[in-house]
């Protein structure tokens, strides 16, 4: 039996889970007429756009140019005309840069070419291939995925974990995947072991998706070295922490990388863009993304980088009533959006569309002092103490309660029985700690 990880909530059951609203959907294609593809959609600088407003482009061309050690490429999502390079306004609700194409319909691509084989390719190859195609996290992270893959000198990589956990509530875009395309995972994965020179791969997901555990299972069969994994259904077994220590039995300690303890997680589909960069030398322009909540018919679909919400929610027969609240993400990691003219980026795994009734904000009570957010929270903290912090502006008691070890995982709040918004005051006191750091 695989072991747990401490606190968590076990399990989320399906009414509060949303999943089964798209689980059922298969995959859809979804092109936009136009795309508007912000050029700093992973961690580290954005990108420096090398098109300018009148160019015509090509599917999957390189359209901005990568800065520093974290930097990664952006391509284009469409071929056509760039309309505009400029500012709009994104999913944080701040303006960034942007590149806004006008599709032409031709899908007319740059060419494309293959790195090898998994058996020819090289492990230098695979990592080069995996950062001219952009590649980085796409279960929300959007760390680079050829910085993880170079291992710091002095350290050893030991396992590999595909994460297929997926247990944000709603979001049903990776079982989807692992369902329809269990080929593209396992190459993936294949690939990410020969890059990082290590024996032991391991597919983990959670025993509410037993399809994609038969579907992975005979996926993988002819490969010894990976193992698929079913974990009890419980939340956040998808944080990166959480999975190692369950499959692993080791905790990555605070402040400390997975690497520290031989492990490398990478999310299911970025193993498949992995597959789709060497394989066929693709870069990552597009995404399965979860439309779902209030919208007429809650989808799955293949959309291209830099689609605009609005547009899938178009896609997925509009809203279901009157929205009033966009999410972007799941209920527990996601954040409002401003508007739904924002961008579906690298990392977008889902929109959640809430109506009147979803949204409804309960009415924060007096803290009962009852410990319900310690038992839950999956790192340990105090939730209710750093809450008490932030709402006296005591940010170095904060940080001295390991404010800035929260994941956001949203579990204190969902725990709580006097409804405290203890996520939101943790994330502002982190916030305020960052800013005190920077300057
Ligand atoms: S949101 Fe942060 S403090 Fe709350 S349970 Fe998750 S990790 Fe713990
Ligand atoms: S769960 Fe809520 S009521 Fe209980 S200790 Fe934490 S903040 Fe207070």
């Amino acid at each position: 039996m695989p072991r747990t990880f401490r606190g968590g909530v076990h399990p989320l059951h399906s009414s509060h889970e949303g999943k089964p609203l798209s689980s059922g959907s298969a995959i859809r294609e979804l092109i936009p007429s136009s795309v508007v593809i912000p050029v700093g959609m992973h961690l580290g600088a954005p990108s420096t756009p090398c098109v300018q407003k009148g160019d015509r482009v090509l599917l999957g061309q390189t359209i901005a140019t990568p800065n520093g050690f974290l930097g990664v490429p952006v391509h284009a999502s469409v071929s056509g005309t760039v309309i505009a390079v400029e500012p709009r306004q994104q999913l944080k609700g701040h303006p960034e840069d942007c590149i806004v194409i006008e599709n032409d319909g031709l899908d007319e691509a740059v060419p494309f070419t293959p790195a090898g084989t998994v058996e020819s390719v090289s492990p230098a190859d695979i990592i080069n291939a995996v950062r001219q195609a952009g590649i980085c996290g796409m279960g929300g992270a959007a760390f680079p995925s050829a910085v993880k893959l170079a291992v710091p000198e002095g350290k050893k990589a030991e396992i590999v974990i595909i994460n297929g956990a997926e247990c944000e509530p709603y979001l049903t875009c990776d079982h989807r995947v692992m369902l329809e395309q269990p080929l593209r995972i396992v190459s993936g994965l294949r690939l990410l072991l020969k890059a990082a020179n290590v024996q032991k791969g391991v597919i983990a997901i959670e025993s509410n998706k037993p399809d994609c555990v038969v579907s992975i299972k005979a996926a993988s069969m002819n490969y010894p070295e990976i193992t698929v994994l079913t974990l009890p259904t419980k939340y956040p077994q998808g944080g990166e922490k959480q999975l190692i220590e369950v499959v692993t039995g080791k905790q990555v300690p605070q402040k400390k990388l997975p690497i520290d303890v031989g492990a490398l997680v990478f999310n299911v589909q970025t193993a498949a863009a992995v597959s789709d960069a060497v394989l066929l030398g693709k870069p990552l322009y597009s995404r399965i993304t979860t439309v779902t909540g209030a919208v007429a018919q809650p989808s799955n679909f293949l959309v291209r980088v830099g689609t605009q919400f609005g547009d899938a929610i178009e896609a997925a027969g509009g809203y279901k009533g009157e929205p009033k609240k966009i999410i972007s993400g799941g209920p527990m990691t996601g954040f409002a959006c401003p508007s739904d003219e924002v961008s579906i980026t690298k990392a977008g795994g889902g929109i959640l569309v809430y109506d009147e009734a979803m949204s409804r904000e309960d009415v924060e009570l007096a803290c009962i002092r009852c410990g319900k957010c310690v038992n839950a929270c999956p790192i340990g903290l105090m939730p209710y103490q750093i809450k008490f912090d932030a709402e006296k502006e005591l940010w170095d008691a904060a940080q001295k309660h390991n404010a800035m070890d929260c994941i956001a995982c949203g579990i204190c709040s969902y725990s709580c029985p006097a409804k405290r918004h203890l996520t939101q005051a943790i994330k502002l006191a982190k916030d305020q700690i960052a800013a005190k750091q920077k300057r």
